[in-house]
């Protein structure tokens, strides 16, 4: 039996082990996956157990301080200096694979003007995303981590030349967007009745994607709705970007219609862990 998991600290309710087993039994794969909680101090002596996997999954706060443990990282992976998958000793990322899909699956294209909602490892990849796609990207910060912002503008101009990135107060965000994108937890459980933007801002917008998952319908996703704006939930992005680690671990491809199918069904196990709070 192949052994995998998801390393991670603090661990808490983790939807992965779930999401994994089912991918897993979709490839008839004999395969374990467990949740890790390893403290950032255990790191280095764990390490010898972590590349005894046949791979593993990686979170908060771990994405970069695997690294010096890598034989080395793959392109996507090395641009955003942070890494969420292991496969032989290599570091990967699929959460952008994840991101990327879920905004087709949603029939979001990422072009024109797109606002990124804060400037953490989720916002980092959506910045650098929507930059290599030729968008008009203002990353917007609230106003105590506006520095963070004008960092990561920077940072991704550099890494991806002749990309127009910007950086602001996300109280002085102006729109329209063609794509508005929250990496902020604002509005995640249990603060559902918060909504990182004004009404102004969501109403300018063409599209809306919210990376929250926990709930799968922000505030902010149900005020873009109701405007008609067209509305994608973290879910997809979830379970997506697990499917993608498999993908890389076992060497084959799911058929796009099984892990689709698999997000209505993620949702409900949500529910089941954490009770119905919508
Ligand atoms: P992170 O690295 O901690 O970044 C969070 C960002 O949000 C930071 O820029 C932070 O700014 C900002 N922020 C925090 N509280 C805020 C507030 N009250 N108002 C305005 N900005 C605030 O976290 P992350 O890993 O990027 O995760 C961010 C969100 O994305 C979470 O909700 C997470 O669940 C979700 N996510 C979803 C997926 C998925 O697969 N769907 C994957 C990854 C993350 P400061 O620097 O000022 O604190």
């Amino acid at each position: 039996m192949k052994r995998f998991g998801l390393i991670g600290h603090p661990l808490g309710h983790t939807l992965s082990p779930w999401i994994h087993r089912q991918l897993f039994s979709l490839m008839d794969c004999q395969a374990s996956y467990d949740a890790l909680d390893i403290p950032p101090e255990q790191l280095p002596s764990r390490r010898q157990e972590l590349l005894s996997l046949d791979g593993f999954n990686v979170t908060i706060p771990h994405k970069q301080a695997i690294i010096p443990y890598l034989k080395g990282l793959n392109r996507r992976a090395s641009l955003y200096g942070a890494v969420n998958t292991v496969c032989d000793g290599v570091g990967y990322n699929t959460d952008c694979l994840g991101f990327l899909q879920a905004l087709a699956g949603g029939g979001i294209s990422l072009s024109g003007k797109v606002a990124v909602l804060g400037a953490g490892g989720a916002s980092r990849v959506f910045a650098m995303e929507a930059a290599l796609a030729g968008c008009m990207v203002t990353i917007a910060s609230r106003a105590s981590s506006v520095e963070k912002a004008r960092a990561l503008a920077l940072e991704v101009q550099e890494k991806v030349p002749g990309s127009q990135v910007s950086a602001c107060d996300l109280d002085e965000l102006k729109g329209p967007f063609d794509v508005l994108i929250n990496g902020t937890p604002v509005g995640m459980f249990p603060h559902g009745d918060a909504c990182p933007v004004s009404d102004t801002v969501i109403h300018g917008c063409g599209a809306v994607f919210d990376a929250i998952y926990n709930p799968t319908d922000t505030l902010l996703l149900r005020k873009a709705k109701a405007a008609g704006v067209k509305a994608v939930g973290g879910m997809p992005m979830l379970v997506w970007q697990a499917a993608k680690a498999q993908e890389i671990w076992l060497g084959t491809s799911f058929d796009s219609k099984d892990v689709d199918a698999l997000v209505p069904q993620a949702t409900e196990e949500l529910m089941r862990t954490f009770g119905r709070h919508e």
